[in-house]
């Protein structure tokens, strides 16, 4: 890998981009079907060289520094500091403040793939700068796109494809994370001039100190839970809100996360209100692979610099890489970055065809695999930032070294856009409800039709084949628990309360991170086929998938049942 252009010198990501991506199918979902694909292609690989390029020579260097100071806090205003103000001027000049949005509103149309991969060099650089880059840029702009009405499509779009105005998202509240249902944000109709009022607090609003806001609030009264939600954009001019503080925090240290504070603001309606899950769903599904990816971004950082120090630094009369467990430390870190980063762009291809092409297929394989890949990519650059901290020995802990940057920053990725085991909750409930469907599955290929309809050859198949039959072995013994406790009825669609599901609560992580590494070895052995030289990467993903499946599978069978017995004690001491 080199470090002055992060396409081009990264070997992977050029080999995801020519050999990878089915881009004939994206862009004829994108430009139409008479589209000149050979054309429209090579324009979206300029762009990506071209960013990699100032990615790496203006914004890597200048990451250090925007850690070091931080969010700027003065006479009570928040401000991003100079280093990533101008890491985003450099962005809004290439034209690439708000890239999926079309070009009558001043963006690059560019599709999801293409934007993720932008996104992933923008991670690898300095993962601040690309969460005020995505969440301030990038996401109201696509919200707005995609459900605002002309007025509020000519009043935002430009500016934010310029780069002129900065926007957010808020969801979270004090008391509303993971349980989104909770939030209690009001939105009340005033007059009939489309104008609603705010109410409300919210908390964590990544690049809050902004000039615009896109507000997930109750909209009909009464309403509880899901429903009943609505988004509502509000301008930030003349104090219509108030942002309280920037979080004092120890990563993504120049992104402020701010709180946010709605007393009577005024609003308008973006989309329908009452429909405001089913909307920021959609938005949701694209920033969890996105934040996926950010994870790819910070590990390849973390893999590049542990790559190099382990091959000058001598000890014991040799650089470190050759004793066995350094070099099995650094093997495992390219084949966590390379797996992550080929099932990434398989989850971002089907999302373009979701996106643009209204593929019901698509719809449902990328569903399966946006949990797999957020988790995933997520989880992995913790682990593969952890070993490039212990690679570096001592000097891993020395700021100038840049590896505990990366570390700080790796350990968001698995908690905001939904922690590590909401993703898992999502990746078995549909699990589950498949296997229930069609338990036949159980002692075919299993439930998930992806990994069913998968037969990659040679050694990389058959640990493959072995791993999947460990997770259909996982779910025997979970769907034979059920069974135990619910009888035929269960075949029959009987209701399931949370202590029916305990056990399968309790392993939603375990087999979530089997299917996760069986996903990977699949798309690992799949692209071996096209290129040999991948075969040994593939296989050893393969063997590591069907390690863990394995071991996974024995954590279930040996669980003694003695968290379930706290959870009881628990329960009851607070009846
Ligand atoms: C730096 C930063 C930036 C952010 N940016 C934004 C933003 O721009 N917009 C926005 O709206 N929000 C943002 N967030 C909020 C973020 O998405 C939430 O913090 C996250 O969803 C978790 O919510 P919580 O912090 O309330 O944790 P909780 O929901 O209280 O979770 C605490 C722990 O309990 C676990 N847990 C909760 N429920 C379950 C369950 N049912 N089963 C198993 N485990 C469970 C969680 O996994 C976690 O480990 C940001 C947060 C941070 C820290």
């Amino acid at each position: 890998m080199n470090a002055t252009n992060f396409f081009s010198g990264n070997p992977d990501l050029v080999e995801v981009f020519d050999k990878a991506v089915s881009w004939d199918r994206i862009v004829r979902a994108v430009e139409g079907e008479t589209a000149d694909v050979t054309a429209t292609v090579a324009t979206w690989r300029e762009v990506c060289d071209l960013a990699g390029r100032y990615i790496a020579t203006e914004i890597a260097p200048r990451a250090a520094k925007v850690d070091e100071i931080g969010v700027i806090r003065d006479d009570g205003q928040i401000r991003m500091n100079e280093p990533m103000l101008e890491n985003l001027r450099g962005l809004a000049e290439l034209g690439l403040a708000s890239p999926s949005v079309p070009p009558d509103y001043g963006g690059a149309s560019l599709p999801f793939t293409v934007t993720m991969m932008i996104a992933e060099m923008l991670a690898r650089a300095d993962l601040a700068t690309q969460v005020q880059h995505g969440i301030g840029w990038n996401s109201p702009a696509a919200l707005i796109y995609r459900f605002g009405n002309d007025e509020q499509k000519a009043r935002y779009l430009p500016r934010l494809a310029k780069g002129e105005i900065m926007g957010a998202v808020a969801m979270t509240e004090p008391q509303a994370g993971s349980d989104v249902g909770r939030l209690a944000t009001t939105a009340t109709q005033q007059g009939g001039d489309g104008c609603w009022i705010l109410k409300g607090r919210k908390q964590f609003i990544s690049a809050g100190q902004g000039d615009m806001v896109i507000v997930l609030a109750r909209c009909v009264a009464g309403s509880t839970g899901l429903d009943g939600l609505g988004m509502f954009v509000a301008d930030r001019e003349r104090d219509n809100y108030v942002v309280e503080r920037a979080e004092h925090k120890f990563t993504i240290r120049g992104s402020p996360t701010c709180a946010l504070v709605f007393e009577g603001t005024r609003a308008t309606a973006l989309g329908n209100p009452g429909d405001g899950w089913k909307q920021i769903l959609t938005f949701m599904n694209e920033s969890r692979l996105g934040v996926g990816i950010q994870g790819i971004g910070v590990a390849t950082a973390a893999f590049a610099k542990a790559s190099d120090y382990a091959a000058q630094r001598v000890q014991m009369g040799k650089p470190i890489r050759e004793h066995p467990m350094v070099a099995e430390m650094l093997l495992e870190m390219e084949t966590t970055v390379a797996g992550a980063r080929a099932l990434a762009y398989e989850a971002a291809v089907l999302q373009d065809l979701v996106m643009f092409g209204r593929d019901q297929d698509a719809a449902r394989d990328a569903r399966e695999l946006t949990p797999l890949v957020k988790w995933y990519g997520t989880e992995g650059a913790v682990r593969v930032c952890r070993l490039a901290l212990q690679i570096h020995g001592g000097y891993g802990v020395v700021d100038e070294y840049d590896v505990g940057r990366f570390m700080r920053d790796s350990l968001i990725t698995p908690i905001y856009e939904g922690t590590s085991q909401i993703q898992s909750l999502m990746a078995v409930k549909d699990l589950m409800k498949w296997t229930l469907r069609a338990p036949a599955s159980l002692v075919r290929r299993g439930p998930s039709r992806i990994l069913a309809r998968a037969s990659p050859g040679g050694r990389a198949g058959s640990d493959f084949a072995a791993a999947r039959g460990h997770i259909q072995g996982s779910l025997r013994l979970l769907v034979a628990r059920l069974l135990r406790r619910k009888g035929p009825a269960l075949l029959r669609g009987a209701e399931l309360s949370d202590e029916d599901l305990g056990p399968i609560l309790l392993h939603a992580e375990r087999l979530t991170e089997s299917l996760a590494h069986t996903h990977v070895a699949r798309v690992l052995a799949e692209r071996a086929r096209l290129i040999p030289e991948r075969r040994r990467l593939a296989e050893r993903a393969a063997r590591t998938a069907l390690l863990v499946t394995e071991r996974n599978r024995r954590a279930i069978a040996l669980d003694d049942g003695s968290v379930l017995e706290r959870i009881a004690a628990w329960r009851s001491e607070r009846s």
